[in-house]
């Protein structure tokens, strides 16, 4: 664990560092803790609430997984941001439960640039269409913070970042044509431990690491 500290201190001056905790025990987030990182990332609503209940509570919490309607209602009280919204419905129930808890809840765009079958997130075509539609105009509970996007898990890194690439595109298109006068739209999730460091490269301002953090799982 930590071997590469000084790496994530570079990390952190370049983008914000999620450390992806799941399966890993309260005592090594509460090491990371106290060596004062505040971003950590979970993708399970109950180990979520389980680690929620066990640590500090200025540590802001990002749902990085897929998240099932029915399961929002236990993190909105405290989630600092959800990166995997690829649903209206999806956040049409995050907007339900935001304005119940008397919350603004951020959320990242989660968009489909890998061509693996098992991806989550948007079509980048079927996204614009929402929006031209004003879908993510009519939450008003709701933060648009940016586009989330996972790139193939492959060692071929001129296609990673080429997938990289097309989130940095579709970001800056959907700035421009949405959210020019939106101050909160400015955040690209993308890089984990296999592939971060082309993510920085491409302009990743929020990077997601696991095992190069916490050791293998
Ligand atoms: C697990 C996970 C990560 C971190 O993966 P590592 O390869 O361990 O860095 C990042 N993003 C998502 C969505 C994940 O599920």
């Amino acid at each position: 664990m930590y071997q590469s500290i000084k790496d994530f201190v570079e990390i952190s001056n370049k983008a914000t560092l999620v450390a992806v905790s799941k399966t890993k025990p309260i005592e090594a987030i509460q090491a990371m803790y106290d060596l004062g990182q505040r971003h950590f990332g979970e993708n399970r609503v109950q180990e979520l609430l389980d680690k929620y209940e066990a640590l500090p509570k200025d540590i802001k919490w990002h749902l990085i997984g897929s998240l099932q309607k029915n399961k929002v209602k236990y993190i909105a009280p405290f989630v600092h941001m959800i990166h995997s919204c690829d649903d209206r419905e999806l956040a049409t129930t995050i907007q339900k439960e935001a304005l119940k808890n008397h919350r603004i809840i951020k959320i990242l765009l989660q968009v489909k640039i890998a061509d693996e079958e098992t991806k989550q997130g948007y079509e980048s075509e079927l996204l614009l269409q929402e929006l031209q539609n004003g879908v993510y105009k009519t939450f008003p509970n709701i933060e648009v913070c940016g586009l989330m996007g996972m790139a193939s898990f492959v060692e071929d890194e001129t296609k990673v970042r080429k997938e990289f690439k097309s989130l940095f595109d579709l970001f800056e298109l959907i700035k421009k044509q949405f959210y020019v006068d939106s101050s909160y739209f400015s955040e690209i999730s993308m890089g984990m431990s296999g592939d971060y460091k082309i993510a920085l490269e491409e302009g990743a301002t929020m990077v997601r690491i696991g095992s190069a953090l916490f050791g293998k799982r």
